[in-house]
Parts: structure tokens; sequence; C-alpha cells
């Protein structure tokens, strides 16, 4: 980045993977940046390490120039990777102390809500759920934040895989009149289409497995904190003490995959955003989840909080229940089944099946990835499949 430049959009410093000619370590005007996969710097003489660098696990400057970009994009004062979506939230949850409590949605990333479930009751780390997927989930929320004891209120939005929407200016209020943080899973808005630091939150957390990588090849996470404070003191001591760091080679894909990032938002929520609205009261289908609907429950908070698009993911509630949907799941033909998102391809998922009996989404949804595809291949697909 040129220093006295100016001041450049997201759009800018995300196609340009940051603005560096060369990567510290090499004079070549490259204008990709380089891979540094050494586990270890050189010592001095006299002990002290020239270059402020002593081992992996605590920094690699393939990190910095992917944080840099992160912490600028998300608007924070800093970023740091991890080795999964998973290492970065429970990184949150890790720096938090026996005796707290957490405000969790009811619709989450199940894995994560399964494993806080055990997890918290190991350690001693209360959890109260509110039901994001109720007509007002503020409201919800307001009847289980403790003033003085909740120490974290964790949002996700859209939430998967209802694709339910809190607002999060409302969320930052309440749990800030009662002494907690706000953290936000923004895996599936990006900060494309949404900023949750400038709406208030404390933290936000990504899978860049999913849409910041895009291309289905990397397992990696993000916190990013609105501030340089104890908290995020905290996480920068915890990470190279549990040790769930990104590989260089992963970071680099990762910074690779973010350059077309906007691009590839805006073609994503715009697919998804036509399929919806195509089978948006078809006969065959309980009903579209979906937040760019007008039909859906949160959409006008989704449209003052989100910007550019609703995102590339929705979910189908096929007529006939479990079976029903796993049939049509059976019958595409394009659309690959298989877990994740936000890659390039589109999938489908039938989500109730992995996540087991005690899973609060309904049995008859198909969730959809919808990737880069010819919009019109991908409906054609789903009609068929729809039979
Ligand atoms: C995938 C995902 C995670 C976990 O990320 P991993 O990289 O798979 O560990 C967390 N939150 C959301 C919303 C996700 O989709």
């Amino acid at each position: 980045m040129t220093d006295n430049g100016p001041k450049l959009s997201p759009e800018s410093l995300l196609a340009r993977g940051g603005g560096h000619l060369d990567s510290p370590g090499g004079p070549y005007g490259s204008v990709s940046p380089a891979i540094f996969p050494s586990t270890t710097y050189v010592r001095a003489g006299d002990g002290s390490f020239p270059f402020d660098r002593i081992y992996s696990r605590a920094g690699n400057p393939g990190y910095e120039e992917v944080e840099a970009l992160l912490a600028n994009i998300e608007g924070g004062a800093a970023a740091m990777v991890y080795g999964s979506g998973m290492a970065a939230a429970m990184a949150v949850f890790q720096a938090l102390k026996s005796g707290d409590r957490v405000a969790l949605p009811r619709s989450m990333y199940w894995a994560l809500r399964g494993g806080l479930i055990g997890w918290g009751a190991r350690f001693n780390i209360g959890l109260d759920f509110y039901d994001n997927d109720a007509a007002d989930p503020i409201t919800e929320l307001a009847q289980i934040v403790m003033a003085g004891k909740t120490r974290l209120v964790w949002i996700e939005s859209p939430a998967n895989p209802t694709w339910s929407v809190t607002d999060i200016a409302a969320a930052v209020d309440l749990a800030h009149k009662a002494g907690a943080m706000v953290g936000v899973d923004s895996t599936a808005a990006t900060p494309v289409l949404m900023q949750p630091i400038a709406l208030g939150a404390d933290i936000v957390m990504h899978a860049a497995t999913k849409y910041l990588n895009g291309h289905s090849d990397v397992i990696a996470g993000v916190l990013v904190t609105a501030k340089h404070d104890d908290f995020w003191a905290q996480l920068f001591h915890q990470r190279p003490l549990f040790g769930a760091v990104l590989g260089p080679f992963e970071c680099w894909l990762l910074l690779r995959g973010m350059r077309t990032l906007p691009v590839r938002m805006a073609r994503h929520s715009q697919s998804a955003l036509t399929i919806a609205q195509h089978f948006d009261g078809d006969p065959r289908l309980v009903g579209v989840l979906y937040p760019g609907l007008q039909s859906h429950p949160h959409h006008s908070v989704a449209a003052r909080q989100m910007n550019g698009g609703f995102g590339g993911m929705l979910s189908l509630r096929v007529k006939g229940g479990a079976e029903a949907a796993l049939a049509v799941a059976a019958r595409l033909r394009l659309i690959t089944r298989a877990t994740s998102f936000g890659g390039t391809e589109s999938l489908v998922e039938h989500r109730a099946s992995i996540e087991g009996a005690d899973t609060p989404t309904p049995v008859d949804l198909l969730r959809l990835s919808v990737g880069l595809e010819d919009v019109a291949d991908l409906i054609g697909d789903i009609d068929q499949a729809l039979g």
C-alpha cells in the first residue's frame, strides 16, 4: 500500500490482495505475495531477534497481510487468522472466565452449538438460548440477558440454516447496557454485505472456509475485534497457547480467494434472490427461507443492516417432510449433495439428518449454497428435482 495514497474502498483493497508489491523479504517486484513456510527465524549473536520474529506459531508474515486486510475491510482495530472457523469461534469462548454466562441463538452453526453445550458444562460457562427465529429476536434476547452476569451475546446473522436475521444495533444496545460484549458470526454475510463493528459489535468471526476463501479448498477462521483492548490481548495471548494457527499455504490461498470476494458476493446474492423469488409460493414447497424475500419475517431488518445483497444462502422447505426433501436432493443433477457452503459450485444439504435428533431445524428443509453457475441452469435443476 502506498503510504500517502488515497483512502481506498474495500473493493479496491480486496482486488489488490491488500496492496503489497513484494512481501517483506524480497525486493523482486512481485505483484502477488510470497509464501513463508519457515517455522523459525534467525537469532543474532547477542541472542536478540533482528527481524522481531521468533517462531511461526506466534506469527507469520503471511498472517499479517491477511489480518491487516480483514481488519481494514471490517472496520476493526485488529484481526487474527485461525486454523478453522471453529478455532476462531472457540477462541472467544475460551477467553471467558468460569462462571460467565453467554446468550446463544437457537438457530446457529450446529457444530458450534452442540459443542458448546458439553464444553460450557465442563468449564462452568452458563448458556442461555434466545429464539432468533421468532418474529422479534430482540424481545427474546431481552428476556435472557442478565445484567452483570451475561458476559457475551453471540449473534449469527443470517443464521444457518433458517437465515433468520438479528438486529445487531439493537442487540448491542441491550448487551452493552447489561455489561456484555457482542460477538457476531458473520460467515454468511461476509464483510462485503455487512459490517457488524459499524453496528456496534465488539467481535466479528468468520469461517473463512466459506465465502472469504470461496473455493472449497481451505479450512480457516478469522476474528476481528473493534478495539485493541484487554479482551483482544487475551485472544492474542491464547492463539499460540492453544496453537490452532493457519498454515502459510492456506493463508496464501485465503488471500488469493479474497481478491474476488466482492464480485462473487454480488453474483451469489443476485442468483440466490432470483431462485428464492422463482420458487416463492411454489405449490410443491412449504416455503422458501431467504432474507431478501419481502415475505421473510426479518426482511426489513436485513435490508437495513445489510448492503448490496442478502447473500448466497437459502433454504427450501419441501412438502411431504423429511423423505420428500431427501428425494428432491437425490434427484438434483447439477447441484452437488455435500456439506459446507460459499464455494463457486452450488451445494445442497438436508440439514436435519446431519444435525441429529435434537435439532431445531425443520426435517423438510434443504439448505442451498447458490454458486456461480448460470442461474437458469440452477432453476432448471431444482425444478426437475421437485418433480
Ligand atoms: C462452517 C461454519 C463454522 C465453522 O467453520 P469451520 O471452518 O468449518 O471450522 C462456523 N460458523 C458458521 C456459520 C459456519 O458456516
